[in-house]
Parts: structure tokens; sequence; C-alpha cells
């Protein structure tokens, strides 16, 4: 592809923001990276690279961020969009999964429908820290009896671990730290 983005120009974009929102963490901004055409563009081909049209049925986006980079790969891909939300924030009938966080806990939720039995489906977040909400949202996709056939990261804090609670799907990132 000629002129194609690479991981690095993505890593140069990406804005370290330190103590976001609170004392101790290195927030990952990646909004100067969704603003830069190019580099969104780009960002989309790297995490769509092993498929092609017709080989995926959903791309599953989590919120908040994932949604940004899912919903583009749903149209890059010509799949459907399925949001995997906190909790409370779905109108219909909703299966939930709850997670550990660092303090306490969290729950995601997914609509009972929005999956088909055997679909494929991609899942797509901004960031893999510990790997909780990925795989809490990897346990919903299961139990609409759908399949995943990777799960893809714009940015990987390996230090976290996080790709050992995600074993068994193929996982993927662009840019590691
Ligand atoms: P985890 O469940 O620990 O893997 O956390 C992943 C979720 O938290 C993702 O949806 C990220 O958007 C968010 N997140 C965690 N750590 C950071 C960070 N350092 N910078 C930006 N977002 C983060």
């Amino acid at each position: 592809m000629p002129n194609a983005v690479t991981s690095a120009e993505i890593e140069k974009a990406i804005r370290n923001v330190p103590d976001f929102p609170k004392a101790g963490i290195q927030f990952k901004d990646i909004t100067p990276v969704l603003a830069d055409a190019r580099l969104f563009a780009g960002t989309i081909d790297l995490l769509t690279q092993n498929f092609e049209p017709g080989m995926v049925d959903a791309v599953v986006g989590i919120d908040a961020r994932g949604f940004i980079f899912a919903a583009a790969a749903a149209k890059q891909l010509q799949a459907g969009f399925v949001p995997v939300r906190k909790k409370g924030k779905l109108p219909f009938k909703t299966y939930e999964e709850d997670y550990a966080l660092e303090y306490g806990h969290a729950t995601v939720a997914m609509h009972v429908d929005a999956l088909k039995p055997g679909a494929r489906v991609l899942l797509i977040d901004d960031l893999l820290a510990t790997g909780g909400t990925a795989a809490a949202a990897t346990l919903l996709v299961k139990r609409l009896g759908a399949q995943i056939l990777e799960i893809g990261f714009v940015i990987e804090l390996k230090f976290l671990n996080g790709r050992d609670r995600l074993k068994g799907v193929p996982v993927r990132s662009l840019v590691s730290y």
C-alpha cells in the first residue's frame, strides 16, 4: 500500500497525559490520532488488515473509545457494528458481565439479540490494560453463541499482562508500551 501508515507514526501521535484521571495513571490520549485524517484511516487499515469484506459479520466495540475504531472498522469490512456498553445504558434486554477494577468492580452489557449464533466477530477497543474489560466483553460475545476471530487494540500496556486474560483468542495491538 503506497504511503501506508506505520505503527511508529501512530505511536508518535499518541499523547501521554500523566496523572489523569487520577494520580499515577499515564493516560494514553488517542484524540490526536483521530483528528489526523491519514492517521485515523491508517489505524483502521491496520486494525482490519487480517480480514476482507465478507469474512466478518460484526465488529463489536467497547464503550466508549472502542466505538470510534470499531464503527469505522465495521464500515471498512462491510460488517455490522455492535456495542458493548457500560451497565444501564442499553434500552432493551441485556446480558451483563461483572469484572474487577483496581478498586471495586464494573459491569458491561450487551443486548441479548445483538449477535446471531455462529456470527463471526472482530472485537475492538482502544487500549488493553489489565484485560478485565475485554475479557468481560469476550464472555458476553460467547454467551450469545458468536465466535471471536480476533481482538484488536490500538494500544497495549504490556507490563499489565492483559493478554493472559484473553487466552484462546488471537490478540493484536498496534502500539505497545
Ligand atoms: P482494562 O480492563 O484494565 O484492560 O482497561 C481497559 C479499558 O480502560 C479500556 O477501555 C481503556 O479505554 C481504559 N484504559 C485503561 N488504562 C488506560 C490508560 N492508561 N489510558 C487510556 N485508557 C485506559
